[in-house]
């Protein structure tokens, strides 16, 4: 298949899909290819928190002034995607360092600097407003934190984009550039669902494919060092805390905890890892965010650890860092291969953080702009993109008080999230080759404490019935999704989580056979999963 555009953007984070609808915005015919799911790559795997800039107001000025400014935009113009939850700075007793004797004031002169309004409180009115907090903390200091939903924030990025006529492609994977005289003159692509490829044209193409712009860029023979760092999570069952809790401390692993919906997320780690398509979680990395989790909670261990995953920092650099990523900077890089490397026509921007995506987009359209000699202005900073009365974060009261008052009748397909059997019927309803997954990001089913143990059957059958699906295909989908599940509560495998498990299997495996299922593979193949050669294959989907 051939198709010709202006602009083609490469990779459907947060970067990408804020660089579309800025392209489509200033009057650019634009399309999107992303080789997985809406966010399927660190956008879809990070901490949740809408910085303040607080974390690195005294390492980083610029990348905390950059972070305030768009925490303020964001809030005005997503804010059914934003819980504006404040954050709360603590200072425990062995935060202290021989090195930095003073940190806390320092760190409270550093938001000054940076422009981060920053209010000492008292430790007993940090207490009052969180009352699980450990009790022993010397100083406190409340900054503009919050709590962001990245699917939410993604999906009106392109819906707002789609408006404007821009295309989206996903699960569609770039795999290799088209190239005149040493000049970038679009991509081709293949479907990693159906393996079609489709060739795309255009006049100029924005590698923003995350911790993969690297490999991206050698596709025209451009070297771009983006050191991967890994960062694991782990999701506990219970919202402990209300406003995002950072410890006063230079960043370190598992300082951090934000409220994210039903449930409060600790991380995380930085680790560098060769390849971002492969790397485990370690057992020291999740020892780790749940013993400094109870040091900012001490009822913390009482509580249910769900799940844990991990996510690839795309940090740039012109060299090789040093071991200690915790040093290189969090901020963000455009390049313009024309003039750095003779191959025209092609731009990577990468590193930064989600917070600033719209500015990185800002930045990367205006470079297309001059590149492709037009002068148009960036609106993004000033258009709401909440649709009017749109939801707001996902809160579970607020979905069990619209279910009974809708229709009091009304079917939960997933009873954890509290997702209605009509929700899942519209979601699907929506795309062409639906995934359990893109039902995940949607609806967020499968994402309580079941993970998926009772939903994950109920929606495949759904899916058979109204997509029409045959039963080898529904198989395979549903096998993809549980193993996907299965893997984040692996690392986290011991008391209830343990005991689900065996339920989980007992359902799937003793019941339902789910071993022996016939599965459609992408290429009209049919295999049963013992019978598949490559242990990976989970993996892949
Ligand atoms: C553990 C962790 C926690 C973090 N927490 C925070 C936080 O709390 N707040 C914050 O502001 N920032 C946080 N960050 C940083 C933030 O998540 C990232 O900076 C941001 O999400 C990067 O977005 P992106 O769109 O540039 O990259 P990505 O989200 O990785 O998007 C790149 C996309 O490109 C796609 N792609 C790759 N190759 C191809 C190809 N050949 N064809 C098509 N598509 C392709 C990938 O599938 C991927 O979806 C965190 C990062 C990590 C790792």
């Amino acid at each position: 298949m051939k198709r010709s555009t202006e602009v083609v953007v490469i990779g459907g984070g947060v970067t990408g899909c804020g660089i579309l609808f800025d392209l489509a915005q200033r009057g650019f015919k634009c399309a999107l290819l992303e080789r997985g799911g809406l966010s399927n790559g660190t956008s879809g795997r990070f901490h949740g928190l809408l910085h303040s800039g607080a974390r690195y107001a005294v390492r980083d000025a610029d990348t905390a002034r950059e972070c305030i400014q768009e925490n303020m935009v964001l809030k005005k113009i997503m804010p059914h995607a934003v819980e504006d939850t404040g954050g709360l700075v603590v200072v425990l007793p062995d935060d202290g360092s021989p090195a930095v004797p003073d940190y806390p004031t320092i760190f409270f002169e550093a938001c000054q600097r940076a422009g981060i309004p920053v209010e000492e409180i008292s430790t007993a009115e940090a207490l009052r407003r969180e009352p699980l907090l450990n009790s022993a903390l010397t100083r406190c200091f409340a900054v503009p934190d919050a709590s962001v939903e990245t699917w939410e924030a993604c999906q009106v990025l392109l819906d707002a984009a789609a408006e404007y006529g821009a295309e989206t492609f996903l699960y569609h994977q770039v795999i290799d550039l088209l190239l005149d005289r040493g000049q970038v003159t679009g991509v081709v692509a293949k479907n990693v669902i159906t393996g079609e490829k489709i060739a795309i044209e255009s006049d100029l193409v924005v590698n923003a494919a995350g911790p993969w712009s690297g490999r991206v860029a050698r596709l025209a023979g451009c070297e771009v060092t983006v050191q991967a760092s890994k960062g694991t999570l782990v999701a506990m069952n219970y919202r402990m805390v209300n406003r995002v809790i950072n410890r006063c401390a230079p960043p370190g692993d598992g300082d951090i905890l934000v409220p994210v919906g039903s449930v409060a997320v600790v991380g995380t780690t930085s680790v560098g890892v060769p390849d971002p398509d492969n790397y485990a979680i370690e057992d020291w990395e999740i020892r780790k965010m749940l013993d400094n989790g109870a040091k900012l909670v001490p009822s913390f261990k009482n509580f249910r650890p769900l799940r844990a995953w991990a996510g690839v920092r795309p940090l740039y650099q012109e060299k090789e860092a040093g071991s200690d990523l915790r040093q290189v900077t969090r901020n963000h890089a455009l390049l313009d291969h024309g003039s750095r490397d003779g191959v025209d026509n092609f731009i990577t921007i990468t590193g930064g953080k989600w917070t600033t995506y719209r500015l990185m987009a800002e930045q990367a359209v205006d470079l297309v702009c001059r590149k492709l000699g037009v002068k148009r202005p960036c609106r993004t900073a000033e258009t709401i993109l909440s649709p009017p009365g749109a939801r707001k974060f996902h809160w579970l009261g607020s979905r069990l008080e619209k279910a009974e008052r809708a229709d009091p009748t009304e079917q939960f397909i997933c009873e954890c999230e509290l997702v209605t059997r009509s929700q899942i019927e519209t979601s699907l309803a929506r795309y062409h080759h639906p995934l359990i997954n893109d039902l995940r990001r949607d609806l967020r089913v499968g994402m309580g404490p079941c993970q998926g143990g009772f939903c994950t059957y109920r929606v495949a059958g759904m899916m058979q019935k109204q997509q029409q699906l045959s039963a080898r295909q529904v198989n395979k989908v549903l096998v993809d999704f549980l193993q996907e599940r299965w893997k984040g509560m692996l690392p986290v495998m011991w008391g209830q989580n343990l005991r689900q498990m065996q339920l989980d299997q007992g359902i799937y495996l003793g019941l339902l056979g789910l071993d022996k299922l016939p599965l459609a593979l992408s290429g009209g193949e049919e295999k049963r999963i013992g019978e598949l050669e490559t242990e990976g294959y989970f993996e892949t989907g």
